[in-house]
């Protein structure tokens, strides 16, 4: 007698582990490709249903199967990810310490996450029933008789036919009638593209360095070589990405390109575009699910010949890869901070590895991980030191605001600075980091501060749209008419926030516009592509932004670039703050000066003599980051160690603390069991630096060593344990590997 399959599937939940169901006689397919891999929709629970992959089979059971339950659907015929992807995945789950489940869940566009088929979308196309039909019957109905004649010739698209004329109503008239079938058919896509590969003429004439960047990855375009490609920003970075592609692509190989923030940065793609007459794809958040799944459709059929998206395209399954870039590889967002916490340039690393593809890294400000693997030799390090073209790198220098009257924030020096360059016509940028009026309100006869109830941080007073705002848990406050503690009605501000910013710079310049590019801002996509249209007019003299306007622009009239006050991270335990705050100077430099005109930055400051600014001013991102390596393996930090963090939070904070205590001596029991004690530090628990927010506690526990494989392998025996564990239960817990950020 034939017995059910048992399946085990992937479900995405956050559990580590698999379920069992029985896969009915009458799904069972009769082809021999394997069911693993192909999603299926099962019952959860009492009313729930789900869509999960199936991991693996079995026929040879001892369960008792009227305890498993039937799967009611099997929704694909084949395997949906190609087995590459599938590797890749179950190694990131395995190596992040994600559920698997979970890990394909965040891997895959939500159509298909939702039962969706793994098709195109389907167009309708219209056909005439029968050759010899007397067509004259319908020629008083113009319309109907033009639809006829068009498709005596060639069945058409609902689409194509709209375009001349021929309403949906037209159609369907003449289907009732008896003349023509609607048939469904995937719309028509290009496998051959390369065939026709075209560039354009238009592409300005290489530097010696981009040339020898450039021969360097042709040379070794075929098997797995990672290069970092440390350009200067305004080198031309992207100017090699388009050259590499080149012979990738004839050789009808894809490219998938990956990128901080897309809408952010619509130049890149636009550069794409205008060079290769290619199919291009994109993949981000500001796709709607359709479009999303006939992005992952082309990547995975073969018809996009570029893939450019934001951190999880990495996971696309694109059926011929040729090669991945990931520009900007510094950048934060790359790291996934919830749920699923991967990198995407370590993903993308491994990914190109195990597809044996080359993989570059751009960025003027390379992370130290990175740099550090290049300088070792484990990356092939390529340089572009000069700035592109005419334009020529900017210079920098500090105001020491000490004892300085200022105008929120702004010192007498730079006022003129930005007269000067704003009476020449040019265009100038503000940098300030912090949204708002003011990050706090406070009682001008007692110093009391309007504290979040939440969180351990203070309320940003937002003027305009008139409440306090919590940046950290989004609780908002209405403006308090009374100091809370003496009752006095003086409450005043105390520091700068965007806004402030753009009231007072109106008042001093009443003749040069000025934008303020920030998120209470542009919360519409369309208002900031507009903004950034009217900043390439001109319209815009004075542009003040936050981090959003420090990345990969390229405005040829800005000319200085002012850094308002970052003198917060000069002083932040953070041990990466340094670094991060130099990616950032250098960022926001970069900005000033691309094309002809000379660029100028300047950064106000009280701590004219700290180090970090000396280097960076005097002498850049290069030689801070080769002198910031040093310390950090004097220090025993990253990347000369590894670390994974381990956080737990409760509205209860003895409940938060006792896990990660527990965990602690879970941990040691490991390393004495397996007798790498020696091998593996553990720091904490620990409140976390802002102990309190969004009403819960919050602590950490850190493991570190020398080793990559002793955090991976000692994670994964306790994990189980931890899970398991009924102190577990009660807090909200989390693993984070290679942590990037503490907070
Ligand atoms: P990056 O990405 O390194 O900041 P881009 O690739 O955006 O730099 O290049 C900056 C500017 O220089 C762009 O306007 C680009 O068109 C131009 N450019 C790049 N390479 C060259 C070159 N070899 N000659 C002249 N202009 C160039
Ligand atoms: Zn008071
Ligand atoms: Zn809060």
């Amino acid at each position: 007698m034939l017995k059910p399959i048992i399946c085990q599937i992937a479900l995405p939940i956050p559990l580590r582990r698999l379920f069992d169901y029985q896969l009915p006689l009458h799904l069972a397919p009769n082809s021999l490709i394997s069911l693993v891999g192909r999603r299926v929709r099962v019952s959860f629970g009492s009313k729930r249903e789900m869509i999960g992959l199936i991991y693996s089979t079995t026929n040879n059971t001892a369960h008792d199967l009227t305890k498993i339950k039937p799967i009611i659907e099997l929704l694909d015929t084949q395997p949906l990810l190609s087995s590459n992807l599938w590797d890749l995945l179950h190694w990131a789950s395995l190596y992040y310490q994600h559920p698997f489940g979970d890990v394909l869940q965040q891997a895959l566009p939500s159509a298909l996450r939702k039962g969706k088929e793994a098709t195109f979308k389907m167009q309708e196309y219209w056909h005439l029933l029968s050759s010899d039909l007397n067509i004259s019957e319908v020629k008083r109905a113009k319309k109907q008789y033009q639809a006829l004649l068009l498709l005596k010739q060639n069945p058409l698209s609902t689409t194509h036919l709209k375009a001349q004329g021929i309403t949906r109503n037209t159609l369907n008239i003449l289907q009732e009638k008896g003349f023509i079938e609607c048939i469904a058919k995937q719309p028509e896509y290009n496998l051959n593209w390369s065939k026709n590969l075209q560039e354009s003429e238009d592409k300005p004439q290489l530097s010696t360095e981009q040339a020898v960047a450039i021969t360097a990855v042709n040379q070794q375009n075929k098997e797995f070589n990672c290069f970092l490609l440390e350009g200067i920003t305004g080198s031309g970075k992207t100017e090699v990405y388009l050259n590499i592609l080149t012979p990738i692509l004839k050789m009808g190989k894809q490219v998938l390109i990956i990128v901080p923030e897309i809408g952010l940065t619509p130049q890149i793609i636009q550069r794409f575009q205008a060079r290769f007459n290619l199919p291009i794809y994109l993949k981000h958040s500001g796709l709607n699910s359709r479009q999303q799944l006939d992005t992952w459709c082309h990547a995975k059929q073969g018809s996009a010949a570029i893939i450019i998206g934001t951190r999880s395209a990495i996971f696309s399954d694109i059926k011929n890869l040729g090669l991945i870039i990931l520009d900007e590889e510094h950048d934060a967002s790359f790291k996934q901070q919830d749920g699923f916490r991967y990198h995407a340039r370590d993903f993308a690393i491994k990914r190109a590895h195990m597809e044996n593809i080359p993989i570059i890294l751009g960025s003027a400000t390379p992370a130290l991980e990175t740099l550090h693997n290049a300088l070792q030799g484990k990356y092939q390090h390529l340089h572009l030191t000069q700035r592109a073209g005419l334009a020529k790198p900017p210079t920098s220098s500090l105001i020491n605001l000490a004892g300085l009257p200022l105008q929120s924030g702004l010192s007498p020096q730079l006022i003129e600075l930005m007269r000067r360059h704003l009476q020449k016509n040019n265009q100038v940028i503000l940098f300030l980091n912090r949204r708002g009026f003011s990050p706090v309100l406070m009682c001008h006869e007692c110093g009391w501060l309007v504290k979040c109830t939440r969180c351990d941080a203070f309320y940003t007073y937002h003027k305009k749209a008139n409440y306090l705002h919590c940046h950290h848990c989004a609780s908002t406050l209405p403006i308090p008419q009374q100091c809370y503690d003496c009752g006095s009605t003086q409450l005043i501000t105390n520091g700068v926030g965007t806004e402030q910013l753009e009231q007072t710079l109106k008042s001093i310049f009443p003749d040069d516009p000025v934008i303020r590019i920030d998120r209470d801002n542009t919360r519409k996509k369309e208002s900031f592509d507009e903004y950034l249209n009217d900043i390439h007019q001109g319209k815009y003299k004075i542009l003040i932004g936050t981090q959003m306007l420090a990345k990969g622009h390229h405005f040829p009239n800005v000319t200085l670039v002012a850094l308002i006050d970052v003198d917060g991270a000069l002083f932040c335990n953070d041990f990466r703050a340094s670094e991060r705050l130099a990616q950032l100077f250098t960022q926001v430099a970069g900005r000033a000066g691309r094309a002809e005109k000379k660029g100028q930055v300047v950064l106000q400051t009280h701590h004219p003599e700290h180090i970090l600014l000396q280097e960076l001013v005097n002498s850049g991102y290069t030689q801070f980051s080769r002198n910031a390596l040093r310390e950090r393996k004097l220090a025993q930090l990253p990347p000369y160690q590894f670390q994974a963090l381990l956080r737990a939070e409760s509205e209860n904070a003895t409940l938060a603390e006792n896990f990660l205590t527990l965990c602690r001596q879970i941990l040691i029991k490991i390393c004495l069991e397996h007798n790498i004690t020696e091998k593996m530090l553990l720091l904490g628990p620990i409140p976390a630096p802002m102990e309190r927010k969004a009403g819960r506690y919050r602590f950490q526990l850190l493991l570190q060593s020398t080793y990559r494989t002793l955090i991976t392998q000692t994670l994964q025996r306790a994990i189980d344990i931890f899970s398991k564990s009924p102190e577990g239960r009660k807090v909200k817990w989390s693993i984070d590997v290679d942590p990037i950020d503490f907070t």
